[in-house]
């Protein structure tokens, strides 16, 4: 049976982009009889905001998008993280981490999907492990994994190269875990078959196929779609102005006639389909 889900962190509200989101999940489960779950994404704590769930909820079923079974929270889940993150590192796959982000930036020679790649300074050096990083150690965890590959349903197979983020953190400093590691780890507990999410996520799926191979985590199906953008061809952002859909349901707004348009891709002024071009990751 077909699983999809719709994860959302709270650390602003739900606008169009995010109802689009919703929508692509839960329909592509309900086309093939399946099963559409929610995740919230609340591990990010110094961004998310507890109150902004209960919003959510109320905006996800103004729109018609009903989910099977219980809401899920990464924030319950920091055992599962923690534990993954010891199995790595007993592979000799982590190594700890103590450049700030700015370190990173100055001694990058490249960028990749995420923003400066990390040069790898601190592979190799006995550091404290007290609150640092801990970054894959990627050519490593790539030669043990041997060459991999996955499916996107819209792009066709895909050659997994995980190597174009370096050695990218596993296991935040200020947070359980990265989004690569929570999110792979999730899909998988919670059996979803087709990972669907926005266009510009796409080449994270790189990190999570490797990690899912490593991890001896099953592998589902991709669709990675395209997401809804304003003029300048940017991906919807609440501080860009987009609405929010809790104003636009206190508005007194019709949610399943906004659901309806969308679907039939009649969008507000300015707003159209694209890649999201310039959006962060
Ligand atoms: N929590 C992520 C977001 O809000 C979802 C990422 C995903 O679907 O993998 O962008």
């Amino acid at each position: 049976m077909i699983r999809t889900r719709f994860a959302p962190s709270p650390n602003g509200s739900l606008h169009l982009g995010h109802a689009w989101a919703a929508i692509v999940a839960h329909d592509l489960a309900r086309l093939h009889g399946g099963e559409f779950l929610l995740r919230i994404e609340d591990i990010d704590g110094t961004r998310s905001r507890a109150g902004l769930v209960d919003q959510f909820l109320a905006d996800l079923e103004w729109l018609g998008l009903g989910w099977a079974g219980e809401v899920t929270f990464q924030s319950a889940r920091l055992d599962s993280y923690a534990a993954a993150g010891e199995r790595l590192k007993v592979m000799g796959l982590l190594y700890p981490c103590h450049c700030t982000r700015a370190e990173v930036a100055a001694a990058a020679h490249t960028i990749g999907p995420d923003g400066p790649v990390y040069p790898g300074t601190c592979r190799g050096r006995a550091l404290d492990p007290e609150s640092a990083a801990w970054r894959i150690d990627m050519a490593r965890a790539m030669k043990l994994a041997g060459p991999l590959s996955w499916t996107d349903e819209l792009a066709g197979e895909q050659r997994a190269h995980p190597d174009l983020f370096g050695d990218v953190v596993l296991l935040r400093k200020d947070a359980p875990a990265s989004y690569h590691l929570a999110v792979t780890l999730d899909d998988s507990a919670q059996d979803i078959t087709l990972v669907t999410r926005g266009a510009d996520l796409f080449a994270a799926t790189h990190v999570h196929r490797l990690l899912q191979a490593l991890l001896g985590l099953a592998q589902p199906k991709w669709h990675h779609h395209a997401l809804l953008v304003d003029m300048d061809g940017k991906k919807l952002a609440k501080r860009r102005g987009s609405s929010a859909l809790a104003d636009l349901r206190h508005a007194g707004e019709d949610g399943l006639a906004l659901a309806g348009a969308l679907r039939a891709h009649r969008f507000p002024a300015g707003i159209s389909l694209g890649l999201g071009v310039g959006a962060p990751p």
